[in-house]
């Protein structure tokens, strides 16, 4: 059930709309605030499973999905239960004390991981984890390279952004962390000479912000076996992939490796609480911390209110055999998105995805300024990726159906159709 809007009870969807647009044009993000109001962006009020309302109480499809947060889609109510409970519990932890809930979560993420992945520490956000992950793989080898690939995205955190791999996040902000190299992503050639004396490879199983890259079937195994050789720990980076958005548990299944630090973040609580881990195999671990248990903490990192939700989450995407749903309906949506790029081959290069994280890779940046407008008006929400913008992804809530599927592509369909009768003008 959608509950009532308390703000819209007392003021009219434009008086709303003029509040919260001038709020970000002066308090906020003035240039976000100019390209969100071009492209017709409403303002979001509430939102339920696959569905995000906006202040006139129009429905739209989420299918930018917080970026691969909504696994659950928004609010799931056992979720949403559960974090309710906690906090009529405790909702932080006082730190002082064992706490409970990160025991449970923690073993519940070492459960579900592949292979013996075992301790964790959660953080609050995707960046994090990576820094925590590197932090971690410098400890344990006493090694100082990382290596990571081009075009990567793996936050925007000092550490974490001297392991992305797109020039434009990083250039003002040099020297970044030393130390740190790039090799092209998928290439397993070039991993042996780049591995050699490395403290960690850290690399996503498909690169999401790239622009939804796949790498060739068996690239992650001959991480693994250049990692084994090296020495190097191979860091996964499954914020945006693990936890079924690929349509199988974690993006290392698609070749049956398990690594030695994972990252997770985005969909690790459902979509209800920002939270984020990585998780070690205890030997590392142990290289790294046995005899420092303090050498990396967070505050609010591990809370109860966090963790209640991790653990739930965990739980609905098991009852509700959503990786499988995952796999169906990502098949379906990958598909329609060809199906499309045959019928608008002057729009689309390229449709490709594993699972639900599609994209749609456009043969000019620009058409996506029509797209993007023309499927909100539809109500389907879309996104480009970070780091090629000519990407648009299409990553919905695991819980998707069929028949929202065919929504969505409708949608781009006549996101398509807008944008080729503009082709003249592109
Ligand atoms: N790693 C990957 C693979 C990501 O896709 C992202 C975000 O998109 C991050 C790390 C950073 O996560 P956050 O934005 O929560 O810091």
């Amino acid at each position: 059930m959608i509950s009532p809007d308390p703000v819209l009870a007392v003021k009219s969807a434009d008086d709303l709309y003029a509040e919260v647009y001038d709020d970000y044009r002066r308090y906020v993000n003035p240039p976000l605030a100019r390209v969100m109001k071009v492209s017709g962006s409403p303002v979001e009020v509430r939102a339920e499973g696959a569905t995000i309302y906006d202040q006139k109480g129009k429905a739209y499809l989420d299918f930018a999905g917080g970026y691969g947060v909504f696994t659950l889609g928004h609010r799931h109510p056992k979720v949403v239960a559960a974090v309710k409970a906690q906090l009529d519990l405790m909702a932080l932890s006082g730190k002082t004390m064992f706490n409970p809930v990160l025991g449970r979560a923690s073993r519940k993420l070492a459960e579900r991981a592949p292979g013996d992945l075992e301790i964790s520490f959660f953080c609050n956000s995707g960046a994090e984890a990576v820094e925590g992950a590197i932090k971690l793989a410098r400890a344990a080898t006493k090694r100082h390279k990382v290596v990571a690939t081009h075009n990567a995205f793996h936050g925007k955190t000092l550490g974490a952004l001297s392991a992305s791999g797109r020039e434009y996040f990083r250039d003002q902000y040099r020297p970044l962390l030393a130390g740190i190299e790039h090799v092209p992503y998928g290439d397993s050639s070039v991993l042996k000479e780049a591995l050699s004396d490395a403290a960690a490879f850290v690399v996503e199983p498909v690169q999401g912000e790239g622009g939804v890259i796949v790498p060739p079937l068996g690239y992650l195994r001959a991480v693994r076996d250049a990692c084994d050789a090296s020495g190097a720990l191979f860091i996964a980076d499954e914020v945006q992939t693990g936890l079924g958005r690929l349509g199988m548990w974690f993006g290392c299944d698609r070749d049956g490796v398990v690594p030695d630090v994972m990252t997770l973040a985005k969909g690790l609580s459902g979509g209800v609480m920002p939270v984020g881990a990585y998780i070690a195999r205890a030997g590392c671990w142990n290289a790294a911390y046995a005899q420092a248990p303090l050498m990396h903490t967070s505050t609010f990192g591990g809370s109860e209110i966090a963790c209640a939700a991790v653990i739930a989450a965990l739980e609905v995407l098991e009852e509700e055999d959503l990786v499988r749903n995952a796999r169906e309906r990502g098949a379906q949506l990958l598909a329609g998105a060809r199906a499309l790029a045959t019928e608008y081959p002057a729009l689309i290069a390229d449709a490709r995805g594993l699972g639900l994280l599609v994209g749609v890779e456009l043969t000019n940046e620009g058409y996506g300024g029509s797209i993007i407008p023309e499927m909100l008006k539809m109500g389907v929400t879309a996104a480009w990726t970070l780091n090629l913008q000519r990407v648009i992804r299409l990553e919905p809530p695991l819980i998707v159906t069929a028949e929202e599927v065919e929504r969505a592509l409708a949608a781009l369909r006549a996101g398509l159709a807008t944008a080729y009768a503009k082709l003249g003008s592109l």
